[in-house]
């Protein structure tokens, strides 16, 4: 498959399955965060889940996806199949991406957004505070990460997608997110 179509596809996605998901589950109290896990060949999705943290404060998007995977009767090999997050990953759902066996990651939101346009620094503070790094290393021994804001800025379609890509930043953008908080954050504020 041609790299735009690859995007194109994983946009739609994003437009199609993963905001109306997304939707829903925020006005249930969840915050917005998603994940798909797509076919390689075809890049549609085998699950779409979206975060679950009124149910659970772990059930974060990444998570609730691979928990309604890994429910799945009979599925693919992780290894061959792409995860593709709304949201540049928390340390715990990068681990639990890595030890899923996941190979190919695409995030739409990087950690920056998270931060500023979002607002949302539990993640990064637990990679700061807990492990002294500021996100994950795109390349490691488990998983190679790829930006999908990068890859449709600096590809040949870029005008196509780039429209594309902007309805969805905005539809985002006007859905409600929740930090989580930081247990001792009034402690050291105070
Ligand atoms: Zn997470």
């Amino acid at each position: 498959m041609h790299d735009s179509e690859k995007l194109q596809k994983m946009l739609e996605v994003i437009r199609d399955e993963m905001l109306p998901l997304a939707e829903c589950q925020v006005s249930k109290g969840n915050n917005i965060f998603g994940g798909a896990i797509l076919r390689t060949d075809t890049l549609t999705s085998v699950m779409v889940g979206s975060d679950n943290s009124a149910e659970n404060p772990l059930f974060h998007g990444v998570v609730d996806t691979l928990n309604r995977f890994f429910k799945l009767p009979v599925r693919p090999d992780p290894g061959e199949l792409i995860f593709l997050a709304t949201h540049d990953p928390c340390p715990m759902c990068a681990a639990a991406l890595a030890l899923a066996g996941f190979k190919e990651l695409w995030v739409l939101f990087g950690y920056k957004d998270i931060e500023d346009t979002f607002g949302v620094q539990a993640g990064a503070q637990v990679y700061r505070e807990v492990f002294g790094v500021e996100g994950t290393r795109p390349e490691n021994a488990f998983f190679t990460k790829h930006s999908l804001k990068k890859a449709v800025a600096t590809s040949p379609d870029k005008e196509a997608l780039g429209e594309l890509l902007d309805e969805i930043e905005k539809r985002y953008e006007t859905l409600g997110v929740k930090d989580t908080d930081n247990p001792r954050s009034e402690e050291r504020a105070g």
